[in-house]
């Protein structure tokens, strides 16, 4: 019996022996990639850093964070009401956990709660594997505390995970010019430029803020013609490159579609001039041709245009507003113009390969797909390297605060560094190739696309 008993245990240990033989140099060869991908000076493509103290939240917790997060739309998807920022205000940890407790559990399978959760855990070395009610009021008490001086914490935690710079997309002040340049790089948005242009007559001379601030400067004193518009429009790209923007910006999908169909100068003059109110067609017709306008200039200044397509943050819009193809057109158009395509235009994952296939000026970045699925961010990665050479592959956080930005980092080196694993392991890539691909995607070539010294 006691001879049998040893012979059990050491086929049992031999038995565990093989599993491990067999897992381990998997998990070595993964994290190894991490730990490359950890060594790397990050260049972060795409950001919406607020500032706490110019947001309207009274007090920082855990529910504050949660709040300005993408959590939240799963959150309210689940079933929560009234997840407002006056309930943030005025509501006590136990209060916020009783309305929104039962709805924040419905979530801890997503992607949006899990890289929250990332973030989290790294930041605040929180070590529970779900958010709990006793959990929350701890961390609550340490946010509390670390926002007092929000500008010391964001340092700490940028510098922490090895950031280089961050790419700013001011979309609540797309014009603010005046940065914090040791964090970040200026991108210069286009969403207002594009949406006002049919009623620029109207509004600019109206007093319009942008307009005010900026016309002593530009030379143009009032709009009254296309070409009146057209100039302020290049004084503001002018300005914005000479405080070191790097890059365009078009959100646009989140207000309307984004097929910008090609319209002559005439016909954009005479819509422009036109006295009668504009219809929709004729705005959007505007709106069109302003956009070709900028990615003429983008060509002219040399500047990357990052596009959002795909998903829509949030829990209600047009979701096929922002389908890659109907981009198609632009491609073909301008072919000295580089885009940025965001997002994996998730759902439209293929077609958004497709597209960085085909065209020599259309690069993939992975910013936010990772966050929205990680399951459908490592399928698509797999199909990025299947089809797209590597100099054309990008990353981005696309958070508000930077605990969000943490962990959006962490579950893109976990998504690359799995997916590149996995061909090592299979014979299919050699380590020294899948190194290159990962100082690709989280450095070197956004260090080529955008012209950084
Ligand atoms: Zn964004």
């Amino acid at each position: 019996m006691k001879i049998r008993k040893s012979l059990f245990v050491k086929s049992s240990l031999l038995f565990l022996a093989v599993i491990i033989g067999c897992s381990v140099p998997q998990n070595k060869t993964y994290n190894r990639l991490m730990d490359y991908a950890n060594s790397l000076k990050v260049i972060n493509t795409h950001e919406h850093q607020r500032t706490p103290t110019d947001l309207e939240y009274t007090k920082f917790n855990f529910w504050t964070l949660l709040h300005k997060s993408y959590l939240r739309a799963d959150v309210v998807s689940a079933g929560a009401k009234n997840f407002d920022i006056e309930t943030v205000n005025n509501s006590s940890l136990d209060e916020m956990w009783d309305f929104f407790g039962e709805y924040l559990n419905y979530t801890a399978n997503s992607s949006y709660y899990q890289h929250f959760w990332e973030g989290i855990k790294k930041c605040y070395e929180y070590d529970k594997p779900i958010f709990t009610k006793v959990g929350i009021e701890l961390l609550s008490k340490q946010i509390d505390e670390k926002y007092q001086n929000y500008g010391d914490w964001f340092d700490e935690c940028f510098r922490k995970v090895n950031f280089e710079t961050m790419f700013l997309d001011q979309y609540w002040a797309p014009h603010n010019m005046d940065i914090d340049k040791k964090h970040y790089s200026l991108i210069f948005q286009v969403n207002k430029l594009v949406y006002d242009i049919g009623a620029a007559k109207n509004v600019y001379n109206d007093g319009n803020m942008e307009f005010v601030e900026f016309k002593e400067n530009s030379g143009v004193e009032s709009i009254n013609s296309l070409n009146d518009y057209l100039n302020f429009a290049d004084f503001m790209l002018q300005s914005a490159i000479k405080n070191g923007a790097i890059g365009l910006k078009n959100s646009m999908a989140y207000g309307r579609s984004i097929d910008y169909e090609k319209i002559s100068i005439e016909m954009a003059t005479s819509l422009f001039d036109k006295s009668q109110q504009l219809n929709a067609d004729e705005v959007k017709a505007l709106q069109d041709f302003m956009f070709h306008w900028f990615l003429d200039k983008a060509a002219e200044y040399e500047l990357p245009v990052q596009i959002h397509t795909g998903y829509l943050a949030g829990n209600g819009n047009q979701l096929d507003n922002g389908k890659p193809i109907k981009l198609n057109n632009l491609f073909l158009q301008h072919r000295n113009t580089k885009f940025d395509l965001f997002h994996g235009g998730f759902p439209w994952t293929g077609e958004w390969v497709a597209l960085g296939k085909m065209f020599p000026n259309v690069y993939l970045n992975l910013v936010w797909l990772p966050q929205i699925s990680k399951q459908r961010a490592l399928v698509t990665f797999n199909e990025m390297l299947d089809c797209v050479p590597y100099n054309k592959f990008l990353w981005g956080g696309d958070c508000h605060f930077i605990e969000e930005t943490v962990g959006s980092l962490e579950f893109g080196k976990k998504v690359v560094c799995k997916v590149l694993a996995e061909r090592i392991e299979k014979g299919e890539m050699d380590e020294q190739t899948a190194r290159k691909i990962i100082a690709g995607v989280f450095r070197e070539n956004a260090i080529q696309l955008f012209n950084l010294e």
